[in-house]
């Protein structure tokens, strides 16, 4: 079956580099094949630069970006843990979730759809919280969180942070802002078929880690030993090792850019995507100065119905757009401009195309 060229400006995938894609097809290599290990360290290495981290602990997690989430929580949320949680979206709430399956005592600071969390009020919701998690860039929603301002006053609190939809699309600073784990996703702004999550881990959580982790598959203690440089290497499960060659060259064509480059060529789509959704008629529902320039969530004009126009933008046009979560369901789009499909001409492109979709 022949499947159509899309340009995805969903919430992802988004459109992965050229080179993660033909990596993809490189001969298979055995999952201890020291020539593999070689790719593998490799990548390891270049998730350290992205991550802006000199953490040992960082490694691609088999599975996708909740996999990443769902391994920061296991290792460090046990029985009676107290873990903050802020939610300002989707994704706030699947980390109250997973917490709370860990036997976590969630304490949840919320604020309002299209806002911004309050740094303060996450550090005073509890007086010496194990944990604190927040979720850098919300999809859900558009927004971006201030992590640094939490980094810099969380006292004795570890600090857990989702950068899925983040790292690789705007700055994110592990070391420097005081995160000690973070997990990101590979087919948002990485620009890489989804299936991994990288995730980094700092010395100071690795001795808080709880004592027998619930998940076998996930349990660090473990999979580290895999992610080990090449002598202390240990059979865990079987990496997924196209995916990791895809990882590797993904990261290196993000690289070669170099990763300010990468951030001002999101900043520029985003900010052209964003006042061309407003002269068109759209609202934009992230508070100003919270923005994201990877996700747009903009409110459709009136008369214009949603899911025709979606359908319209995909057939048509062959973009594919998501549609709203949450209070936004029907009533509001959630526009990506990540990875690889970040480029003018694709803005230009998709500006076009809903200017005639919605004169139908
Ligand atoms: C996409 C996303 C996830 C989940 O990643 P999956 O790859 O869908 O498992 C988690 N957090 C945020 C902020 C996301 O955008």
């Amino acid at each position: 079956m022949a499947l159509p060229e899309r340009i995805l400006m969903g919430p992802g995938p988004s459109n992965p580099y050229p080179e993660a894609m033909s990596a993809l097809g490189r001969p298979m290599l055995g999952h201890l094949d020291p020539d593999f290990l070689a790719v593998l360290d490799e990548t390891c290495d270049r998730l350290r630069t992205v991550f802006r981290t000199a953490n040992p602990l960082t490694l691609p997690i088999s599975g996708t970006g909740s996999a990443g989430m769902e391994a920061a929580f296991v290792n460090l949320v046990g029985p009676g843990d107290v873990v903050v949680v802020g939610v300002n979206g989707l994704f706030g709430e699947r980390m109250c979730d997973v917490a709370a399956r860990c036997g976590g005592d969630v304490v949840r600071v919320e604020t309002a759809w299209g806002r911004a969390l309050d740094p303060q009020q996450l550090i005073e919701a509890h007086p010496a919280p194990k944990l604190i998690g927040v979720v850098h860039a919300e999809t859900s929603t558009g927004v971006r969180n201030d992590i640094e301002a939490v980094g810099a006053n969380k006292k004795d609190a570890l600090l857990l942070v989702d950068c899925v939809t983040s790292l690789g699309g705007i700055d994110v600073a592990v070391d420097d802002w005081n995160v000690d784990v973070a997990y990101s996703g590979t087919q948002k702004c990485l620009g890489v078929p989804p299936g991994l999550a990288p995730l980094t881990m700092n010395e100071r959580a690795s001795a808080r880690r709880v004592a027998r982790v619930q998940s076998w598959y996930l349990d660090l203690g473990m999979i580290a030993d895999y992610a080990a440089t090449a002598g202390a290497r240990k059979y865990h499960h079987t990496a997924p090792v196209s995916m990791i060659f895809a990882l590797h060259a993904g990261l290196g064509a993000v690289l070669d850019e170099g990763l300010e480059a990468a951030w001002g060529r999101h900043a520029e789509c985003g900010a052209r995507i964003q006042d061309g959704l407003e002269k068109l008629g759209f609202e934009l529902l992230a508070q100003d100065g919270y923005r994201l320039p990877q996700l747009t969530t903009a409110r459709l004009p009136e008369g214009v119905e949603d899911a025709f126009a979606r359908r319209a933008l995909l057939e048509r046009f062959g973009i594919e757009v998501g549609g709203g979560v949450g209070p936004w369901v029907g009533s509001a789009w959630r526009v990506g401009c990540m990875g690889n499909t970040a480029r003018l001409r694709n803005v230009a492109a998709f500006l076009a195309a809903v200017e005639e979709v919605i004169r139908w």
